[in-house]
């Protein structure tokens, strides 16, 4: 047996164990301190009743002989397909076949496993900085990267690569800088997949944080994208979703790939819990679709407070307006880790160091705005008094 050696390259720890590791120990030295966690990407709201009650019916499905099921269809149930065309795309003008729509359990898995669908010798251009998965999949898969800086400089708008990518992950709004391609700009990049017979794996996890008209909430409102474009969508983040676990991929039959991704699935995937679709099938019914836009509203609202409120406190910003996220310079030229570090030694406040993102990720840190609302105000006013009491760093207060 041969290891997989392509492991030997990837980071010792992922970003979020490491966080985790340096805020227990913290835990285990101050265990009266009470740590504000502002930089995690998990939801905090409790999931809509009309979602609720979908998943306790459902299970009481499972109960009688009338109406049990085992396996369900490896590719999701149809009502929830049908659901998702009607409800995601038609209302956007984009026309999808039931069948290129597949349910999962969650965008993650099904953004890693899609390149199975390519040749090993693919190469993968990847936002610099952007969400751990795709850098990380790519590496254990010995693929040639081909980084795409997203910076101040270029304002978050990642150039063309100058060199063939055969795969580009687009994740819009991005995580971890939560800014987003206009429609002209994410058109630049669907046309370069069709000038070079490249594919898209566009990750709209965070699809329902986009508020500007200009930016699209499917990568198929563009020219010829369902030529050249998977889309991966989860209700992780637009209906809290993270523990029920549901998603969706679309693969259109115009990227000759259909047909390989229903092949993988049957094969590889015995189908989304049950209970899951039901729920999923909740969030289109108008009570359903009440309770997440409400919880989607919260998290929205915050966003703009952290922003502002950091704004206000000195801070370089960005994100935030579109996505979750909030994207903030480090003062003092800090490293991502030292600031980390400061937040968490002096405020008692967790980020997420930016370079975990990816090297263009150095000298940020994320917030994310999916903490309670009191928490976020109560950690702005502890950044505030931190920086009040430690004479060695200061944001530059003079922007
Ligand atoms: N894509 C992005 C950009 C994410 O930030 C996340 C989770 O944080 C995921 C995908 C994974 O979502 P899911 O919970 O559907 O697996």
């Amino acid at each position: 047996m041969n290891r997989n050696t392509n492991f030997d390259i990837l980071p010792d720890r992922y970003l979020f164990k490491e966080i985790a590791i340096r805020a227990s120990l913290y835990k285990e030295q101050h265990p009266d301190q009470r740590l504000l966690r502002m930089g995690v990407g998990d939801v905090s709201l409790p999931l809509p009743p009309a979602i609720i009650e979908a998943m306790h019916r459902a299970v009481e499905d499972l109960a009688y002989s009338n109406t049990f099921r085992g396996y369900g269809p490896e590719e999701g149930y149809e009502w929830l397909r049908q659901a998702v065309i009607d409800n995601e795309y038609t209302p956007l003008g984009i026309s999808l076949d039931i069948d290129e729509v597949f349910i999962s359990e969650g965008a993650g898995s099904d953004l890693g496993n899609l390149s199975e669908l390519f040749d090993s010798k693919n190469s993968v251009a990847i936002l610099d900085p952007s969400y751990p998965a795709y850098m990380d999949s790519s590496m254990m898969a010995g693929r040639k990267i081909i980084p795409l800086p997203c910076t101040i400089e270029n304002g978050f708008v990642p150039d063309l690569p100058r060199q063939k990518a055969d795969i580009i992950y687009l994740c819009l709004p991005n995580n971890p800088t939560g800014t987003v391609l206009r429609r002209a700009e994410l058109q630049r990049w669907v046309d370069y997949a069709i000038d070079n017979h490249s594919i898209i794996i566009f990750d709209a996890a965070y699809e329902a944080y986009i508020e500007e008209d200009d930016v699209p909430h499917s990568i198929y409102e563009l020219d010829g994208a369902q030529k050249v474009a998977i889309e991966v969508r989860s209700f992780s983040k637009s209906a809290g979703f993270t523990a029920v676990r549901c998603g969706y991929t679309v693969v259109p039959k115009e990227t000759g790939l259909q047909a390989m991704w229903m092949r993988r699935q049957c094969t590889k995937y015995n189908g989304t819990s049950y209970v899951a679709q039901r729920a999923a099938m909740a969030t289109f019914t108008p009570a359903g679709k009440r309770g997440i836009n409400a919880n989607l509203a919260y998290y929205k609202r915050t966003a703009l407070i952290i922003a502002g409120g950091l704004t206000a406190l000195g801070y370089e910003v960005y994100g935030g307006e579109n996505a979750p996220y909030i994207w903030c310079k480090t003062p003092d030229n800090m490293t991502s880790w030292d600031f980390f570090d400061f937040l968490l030694n002096e405020c008692q406040v967790l980020c997420t160091p930016g370079v975990g993102f990816g090297p263009s990720g150095e000298g940020f840190v994320r917030f994310s705005a999916f903490s309670q609302r009191e928490d976020s105000e109560e950690a702005l006013l502890r950044i505030k008094n931190g920086f009040r009491e430690t004479l060695c760093v200061r944001p530059n207060l003079s922007r």
